[in-house]
């Protein structure tokens, strides 16, 4: 479903336009914004919620 610009966010994370797949981040309870594209009746797809608030470091080099 889509998320309408002008609606809060329900969560932290990647969300794309519906209409031109422009991604945006946009953290939990944030006022969605307008495409930047201006897609007018365009909304939001929550896509990928952001893990944690700590990145986990990404070392794992694999020496095998
Ligand atoms: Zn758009």
């Amino acid at each position: 479903m889509a998320l309408r610009p002008g609606t809060v966010a329900p969560a932290t994370g990647i969300y794309w336009c519906s209409v031109c797949k422009l991604p945006g981040q946009f953290e939990a309870g944030q006022v969605l914004p307008e495409c930047r594209n201006k897609c007018g009746r365009g909304g939001w797809d929550f896509v990928q919620a952001k893990t944690g608030a700590a990145p986990a470091p990404s070392s794992s080099a694999p020496s095998s």
